[in-house]
């Protein structure tokens, strides 16, 4: 039997440079359910230190342009950043929608980025386990996580298991503002970008298209939606960008909204990895079980005892 390398410690983690992240990102794949990753996990869950922004929109939207560039300012800024890029594309096919980590150009020598891409599994452009657990790991060390799913339905509302921020990327022309407003009661993301605004005309109608659509849908929520054009090859509306996620930010830091936001979250990852295992009985029995406590991964690890009969 092989012998698994013992996992760093969150205290490693954080001064240990991104060959140990590397290292617990795969445990995060190889040592599931292991009693010492779920207690980093639900240590790191506890510790979380980034805000993480959630990039989502169609594929050649221009995500991957845009996270090159808050890369840049983040490190300009002096922050640490870390990226996950959710490859909708499952291991099994070996497709690439999203593409490889080569679509985010970083100094190798940078300790203070780390880049990953992850496969989505058998959930279209959703949001596996793994990549949850991953992003709560990144989220313990780096400053900001930017997370990059591709939306293709469901994963506009699956970005928002484990970003503060959701920021929807819409193409000028392209009918997404139209399918946008198809969408309806969509959950809303929190900041709306309009892509390429260096093409300026159909950037601005697009814009207006979904303002008007917003306005409409009228949000339950105290936060009103900003919608941005922006050009990240020009450089257009980058400002007003950082503006907006500074101000969600501070909205969320307001009166315990980050905190409930991710006690949500928490019980969404449970409620989901349930049942991706063991299906929508599953959870049906899960809810008829006595309440588990403790940290999110502790949760997951008895109830799937609980439904396995372990
Ligand atoms: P992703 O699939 O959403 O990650 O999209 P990419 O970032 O790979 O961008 C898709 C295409 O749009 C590429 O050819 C980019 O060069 C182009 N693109 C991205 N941002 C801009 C922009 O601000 N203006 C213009 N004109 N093209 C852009």
């Amino acid at each position: 039997m092989r012998v698994r390398p013992p996992l760093p410690s969150l205290g490693d983690l954080r001064g240990g440079g991104k060959r140990l992240v590397a290292s617990a990102l795969s445990a995060v794949e190889t040592q599931r359910g292991t009693p010492a990753l779920v207690a980093l996990l639900d240590e790191a869950a506890r510790a979380a230190k980034a805000h993480v922004l959630g990039l989502t929109g169609p594929p050649g939207v221009g995500k991957s342009t845009l996270t090159n560039v808050l890369v840049q300012r983040a490190r300009a800024a002096g922050q640490t950043v870390a990226v996950l890029a959710v490859d909708p594309s499952s291991r099994r096919t070996g497709g690439a929608l999203l593409g490889d980590r080569a679509r985010i150009q970083t100094d190798p020598e940078d300790r203070g980025v780390f880049v990953r891409s992850m496969a989505a599994r058998d959930r279209l452009g959703g949001l596996s386990d793994d990549a949850v657990a991953a992003a709560v790991l990144l989220r313990a060390v780096f400053d900001l996580l930017i997370v990059e799913t591709v939306g293709v339905g469901q994963s506009e509302a699956d970005i928002g298991l484990v970003a503060d921020t959701v920021v929807l990327c819409i193409q000028p022309a392209s009918g997404d503002s139209l399918q946008f407003m198809k969408a309806g009661v969509m959950e809303l993301p929190d900041i709306i970008v309009v892509t390429k605004a260096d093409m300026a005309d159909m950037a601005r109608r697009a814009a207006s298209d979904v303002s008007g659509a917003l306005s409409l849908a009228g949000g339950a929520g105290t936060w009103t939606v900003p919608v941005i054009r922006l050009s990240a090859a020009s450089g257009e509306g980058l400002e007003d960008f950082s503006a907006a996620t500074t101000a969600h930010a501070a909205y969320l830091a307001a009166e315990g909204r980050r905190a409930a936001q991710r006690t949500a979250q928490e019980a969404r990852w449970v409620e989901e990895a349930v049942k991706v295992r063991f299906g929508t009985e599953g959870l049906k029995r899960m809810r008829a079980l006595p309440a588990v406590t403790g940290g999110p991964f502790h949760r997951e690890a008895a109830i799937a005892a609980c439904l396995t009969g372990g």
